[in-house]
């Protein structure tokens, strides 16, 4: 009798942790700002679902996906939320950080030649440069501008981004190395713009 609670405990104890690891992993793939087209204006816009929601139900069936934020919010607050079919059918498609590390995957740094290897999102975050050679984080980009600056801009590493934010800042302080530029120095994207 004990040998059998025993084993009853025990697969009470592995199912949980089961349990667990399958919500904590629907969690992390259901937040985050997603990228979307408004149904109603076909406008771009940048929305969140309720992560914890969604890794809840998605244990017992297909994630049932409810938004928390949207940047048309407050003023459109009242929306059906027609743009749920979207996420529902590609999940990880519209998620922001998925279309931009695909963006990067493969590229080389505008400035400085580096092939992109591993982006780190919480600390040394890359940049863009824009057609205009303006240098740009991705805090600095609104929801609606999103896709455009993925065809029209340039990935560059938090290297160069860093240098040169600081040269802008600071013309007085910088001294150019006045050997020439390496051939490989100019050359920016191989892959093409998502
Ligand atoms: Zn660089």
């Amino acid at each position: 009798m004990i040998a059998l609670l025993l084993i009853l405990g025990i697969a009470l104890v592995l199912s949980l942790f089961f349990t667990a690891f399958l919500f904590a992993r629907a969690y992390v793939e259901a937040r985050g700002p997603r990228a979307i087209v408004c149904p109603e204006t076909t406008t771009p816009e940048i929305v969140e679902v309720d992560a914890r929601s969604a890794a809840w139900t998605s244990l017992a069936e297909d994630p049932a996906y409810r938004l928390v934020s949207c940047s048309r919010w407050p003023e459109r607050q009242e929306c059906g939320q027609e743009c749920l079919a979207q996420i529902e059918s590609a999940p990880d498609g519209c998620l922001v950080r998925e279309r931009l590390v695909k963006w990067y995957e493969g590229a080389i740094c505008a400035l400085c030649g580096k092939r992109f290897e591993g982006i780190q999102w919480f600390s040394n975050k890359p940049g863009l440069l824009g057609p205009d050679r303006e240098i740009r984080g991705w805090g600095e980009v609104p929801a609606a501008e999103l896709a455009e600056v993925l065809g029209t801009h340039f990935p560059l590493c938090w290297d160069c981004q860093t240098a040169e934010t600081f040269r802008a800042r600071f013309p007085d302080l910088v001294i150019d190395d006045p050997r020439p530029a390496s051939p490989r120095s100019r050359k920016t994207r191989t892959g093409s713009a998502a």
